[in-house]
């Protein structure tokens, strides 16, 4: 069985302190939850402090994005194995804010997929359509083509230790969410892409997060449907109670 993980991207929010006051917040009550992984992916600079507030507990700290380089004349850019060293477990990877305001490619986030793999971080992969994609039917060419380009290359043994993140552009920070319906099809038909690429069992094992306005009062039916494993969640991860209302999601 696919174990959930909710993961908050807290993007560039926050400053030092209300960072480590939530992480705490959110350390303090997932000591009550069992049966779930949580992560929490702060602003770079604050990944040591946030790290300490996580230290000792179950909730595993995230980075936001990685360069593909192990070292060098990159000025600006972080490494896979600086996140490790930070104590990092997780790398969100290929965001659509990276993609659509960034202007990163797929053939980027490939090569970052690869990097984080090679240092021991597991990325949280970030596929998605934009509103006129999925108005014209291109929702399923458009998840395909982000999973064949920004996963070129990884072996069976290199997918199951990723989670996808379905995340539809239209319902990033809009209040817009999918319906069940619509996020259960591209999840599925993702489960479908990786038997079609790996086998049976890579496409059993993969966890695919739903991201996208899940807020506590949507975050059951959504949780609910069997090929979501989890969210990905940005505004509402800014607040504990709102944050620990999506996790109980996955009791009702
Ligand atoms: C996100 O940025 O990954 C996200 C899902 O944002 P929100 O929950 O605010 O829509």
């Amino acid at each position: 069985m696919r174990r959930p993980f909710i993961a908050g991207n807290w993007k560039m929010n926050l400053d030092r302190a209300s960072a480590i006051a939530l992480a705490e917040g959110v350390v303090r009550e997932a000591g009550k939850c069992e049966g779930v992984d949580l992560a929490v992916c702060p602003p770079s600079v604050y990944l040591e402090c946030v790290g300490k507030a996580l230290a000792r507990s179950s909730v595993g700290l995230g980075a936001q994005n990685v360069y593909h380089q192990k070292d060098g004349a990159f000025t600006g850019e972080i490494s896979a194995a600086m996140l490790k060293d930070l104590g990092c477990r997780y790398v969100i990877l290929g965001h659509s804010e990276r993609r659509h305001v960034l202007g990163e490619t797929d053939e980027e986030v490939n090569k970052k997929v690869l990097a984080a793999l090679a240092a021991g971080l597991t990325p949280l992969v970030c596929v998605g359509e934009l509103l006129t994609e999925r108005e014209q039917g291109k929702t399923d060419e458009v998840i395909r083509r982000q999973f064949d380009r920004s996963l070129a290359g990884l072996t069976a043994e290199q997918l199951v230790q990723l989670v996808i993140a379905y995340e539809p552009v239209w319902a990033i920070g809009s209040g817009k969410v999918a319906t069940p319906a619509q996020a259960q099809e591209v999840h599925l038909d993702l489960r479908r892409l990786m038997e079609q690429r790996y086998n049976k069992e890579v496409a059993q094992t993969v966890r695919i997060q739903y991201g996208g306005s899940v807020k506590p009062e949507n975050a059951a039916d959504l949780l609910a449907l069997p090929d979501v494993d989890g969210a990905l969640v940005g505004g509402a991860s800014l607040k504990v109670d709102q944050f620990m209302g999506i996790v109980a999601g996955l009791k009702e």
